[in-house]
C-alpha cells in the first residue's frame, strides 16, 4: 500500500504515457517487497532542468530519462558516472543522500546483459551496428568496453556514423552493409521497424538475404516484439535477440542504483510482455 513513507521513482519524457517502464519497475518493486512506487511525468522539451529541480524539491529518489531529455539531463546533474560522461547522455538519475543528483547511462550495459542472457558474450566479436543515434552510441560504447574486436557502424548519415564509431576507439570503423558478411553480431539500432506490422517486409533495415545461420541478430526495436528483422533472422537459422531484453536489463541496473538491490529480470520481462499483450488486445490503442 502506498503511504507517506513510500519512495517515489519516475520516468520523465515527452511523449511518455506509452512507456513500459512503470509496468516493469512496479512489478519488480512489488516482487522485492520494496515500499517504492514508479510513475511517469510528461516533461515538455526544454524543461529537463526544471524537472530535476522538482525531483530534488519533492525528494523523488530516482528518475529514468527518455527522449528528448537525455542530453539535457547530462548537462544538468551534479555528477556523471564515467559512461554517461563519455556519452554525454543520461538515462538514470539518483538523488544521493547528500542531495546531489548523480547521472548514469545504463542502456549499453543493459544491451550487453541481454546478449549474455541469450548465451552470447561480445568479447572478441565482430559487430555491425546499423544506426548512429543515442541507442547506437550506448551500444557501441558498451561493446567496446566489453571486448568486442571490431565494431563497424553503418548509418544513413555518414557524419553521424563517424562520431559514433569514434566511441569505440581503434575498434570502431565506419562501414557499409557489405561488412555484414564478416560479422558475428548484427545490431539494428535504427528505428526502422518500430510500430510496424512485424510481417511487413519493407520495415527492414537491410536485405535479410545477407543473414546467415552463424549470425546473431539483435533488434533494439521492441514494438513489435517480433520485428520483421527478427522473424527473418529466425527463418534463416540465426540467433535472434529482441529489444525487450535491453529494456529490461537497463531497468535492472536502474533499480540497483536506486535501491541497492538487484531485481529479478524475469519478473520485469513478464510485466513488460503482459503490458505489450494488453495493449495489443483488440479495441486497445497500440504502444
Ligand atoms: P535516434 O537517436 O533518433 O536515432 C535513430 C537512428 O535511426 C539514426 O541512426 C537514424 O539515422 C536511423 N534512422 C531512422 N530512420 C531511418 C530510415 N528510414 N532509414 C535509415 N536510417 C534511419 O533514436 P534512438 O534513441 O537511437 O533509438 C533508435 C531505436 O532504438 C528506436 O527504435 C528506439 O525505440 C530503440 N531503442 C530501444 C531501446 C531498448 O531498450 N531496447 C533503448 C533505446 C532505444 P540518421 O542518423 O541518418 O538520422
Amino acid at each position: 500500500m502506498i503511504s507517506g513513507s513510500t519512495r517515489v521513482a519516475a520516468v520523465i519524457g515527452s511523449p511518455v504515457t506509452h512507456s513500459l517502464s512503470p509496468a516493469i519497475h512496479n512489478a519488480a518493486f512489488a516482487a522485492s517487497g520494496l515500499d517504492w512506487v514508479y510513475t511517469a511525468f510528461e516533461v515538455v522539451p526544454g524543461a529537463a532542468r526544471v524537472a530535476l529541480a522538482g525531483m530534488r524539491a519533492f525528494g523523488i529518489a530516482g528518475l529514468s530519462v527518455t527522449m528528448p531529455h537525455k542530453d539535457d539531463v547530462a548537462a544538468a546533474v551534479d555528477v556523471l558516472d564515467p559512461v554517461s560522461a563519455s556519452l554525454r547522455t543520461v538515462n538514470t538519475v539518483v538523488l544521493q543522500p547528500d542531495g546531489r543528483l548523480a547521472g548514469y547511462s545504463t542502456d549499453g550495459d543493459g544491451f550487453v546483459a541481454s546478449l549474455r542472457e541469450a548465451g552470447r558474450d561480445p568479447a572478441a566479436m565482430r559487430v555491425v551496428v546499423i544506426g548512429a543515434g543515442g541507442a547506437a552510441r550506448s551500444v557501441i560504447d558498451a561493446l567496446a568496453r566489453n571486448g568486442a574486436d571490431r565494431i563497424t557502424v553503418v548509418n544513413r548519415s555518414p557524419e553521424r556514423a563517424g562520431t559514433a564509431a569514434a566511441l569505440a576507439g581503434h575498434r570502431g570503423h565506419v562501414g557499409s552493409i557489405d561488412d555484414i558478411a564478416a560479422a558475428d553480431l548484427i545490431v539494428n539500432a535504427t528505428s526502422i521497424g518500430m510500430g510496424a506490422d512485424g510481417s511487413a517486409p519493407h520495415h527492414l533495415p537491410f536485405d535479410v538475404e545477407l543473414i546467415e545461420a552463424r549470425h546473431i541478430v539483435s533488434d533494439l526495436v521492441y514494438h513489435p516484439l517480433e520485428t520483421a528483422l527478427l522473424a527473418a533472422a529466425r527463418r534463416r537459422g540465426a540467433v535472434a535477440v529482441d529489444g525487450l531484453g535491453m529494456l529490461v536489463h537497463q531497468a535492472v541496473l536502474q533499480q540497483e542504483l536506486w535501491t541497492g538491490r538487484r531485481p529479478d529480470p524475469a519478473v520485469m520481462r513478464a510485466a513488460a510482455e503482459h503490458e505489450l499483450a494488453r495493449r495489443a488486445a483488440p479495441g486497445r490503442n497500440a504502444v
